[in-house]
């Protein structure tokens, strides 16, 4: 079942999102060759706590730290260890924050130092696609539109779209309904109204989209060991347009990069109607 938010829930879910967003971009200026994922986890859980937040993830289903931790051919739900950041490396992190009973839930993937430009493109393509599915999260449209634009554009690209795990519902449960696979056919699905709360999350890899899972019971890395990248945001359908709950712009503060893709979303979606 659905569960639609008032604007209020609205409000409460942007403070959670931005808990994250933030966390995010005080992990940005830590994420260098040498750093220890261990030490990083537990600065995130710290700074989650100062802020009035619990960490979303720890304890979830048995989940043993604060950040979802993903090298290179991980795709998602690594576990921190003490194996340190190289130059070269691709890191996905994915947090979550629990704050006034809402989640917060997103994730970026960083280059650490120098990283070959075909794994650049990789997270630029995965990047882009988010922005594609999130501008599809509008009144009238099905799970399934989102998906297919998520899809379309990263085959095009020629990687591969994870299909076995997928984006989902948010509030006061981590996991809600609808799921929001990153594949899918026009006009499939449920369909969006005001109120609904998103993560969309576009797990992508360069090779294959087979994935396998480690025997830890957690990590999801590709098949072929190739990389893979994961953006997500949290995205509230508010008059019929998706509305960022979440934001990237405390990761480029940090990192001097200039980026005008949110804006451009929002510029976007007040010059076109639904
Ligand atoms: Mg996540
Ligand atoms: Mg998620």
């Amino acid at each position: 079942m659905i569960k639609i938010k008032t604007a209020e829930e609205i409000a409460l879910m942007r403070e959670s999102a931005l808990v994250v967003s933030k966390t995010l971009g005080m992990l940005a200026s830590e994420i260098k060759p040498g750093a220890n994922p261990l030490r990083l986890d537990k600065m995130a859980e710290e700074f989650i706590r100062e802020q009035g937040a619990e960490p979303g993830f720890l304890g979830m289903y048995d989940f043993p730290n604060t950040l979802n931790w993903s090298p290179n051919a991980q795709v998602v739900h690594g576990i921190p260890n003490n194996d340190e950041l190289k130059d070269g490396d691709i890191i996905s992190v994915d947090c979550g924050a629990v704050k006034n009973g809402y989640y917060g839930d997103h994730a970026y993937t960083f280059a650490v130092g120098e990283v070959a430009p075909e794994t650049l493109k990789l997270l630029e393509v995965t990047k882009a696609s988010l922005y594609v599915g999130i501008r599809e999260f509008k009144a009238g449209n099905r799970v399934g539109d989102v998906g297919y634009a998520i899809q379309n554009y990263c085959e095009k690209a020629g990687y591969g779209v994870v299909r076995e795990l997928v984006g989902h519902g948010l509030g006061t449960d981590l996991h809600e309904d609808p799921q929001m696979p990153n594949y899918g056919k026009r006009g499939r699905g449920k369909k969006f109204v005001d109120g609904m709360v998103v993560a969309i999350e576009p797990m992508i890899n360069m090779g294959t989209r087979r994935i396998k899972q480690l025997k830890d019971g957690w990590t999801i890395l590709t098949a072929d060991g190739k990389p893979s990248a994961h953006f997500e945001h949290d995205v509230a359908l508010i008059d019929g347009k998706p509305e960022l709950l979440s934001t990237f712009q405390y990761i480029y503060d940090a990192l001097g990069i200039e980026s005008d893709e949110e804006n451009e979303l929002r510029n976007a979606l007040s010059t076109t109607s639904n």
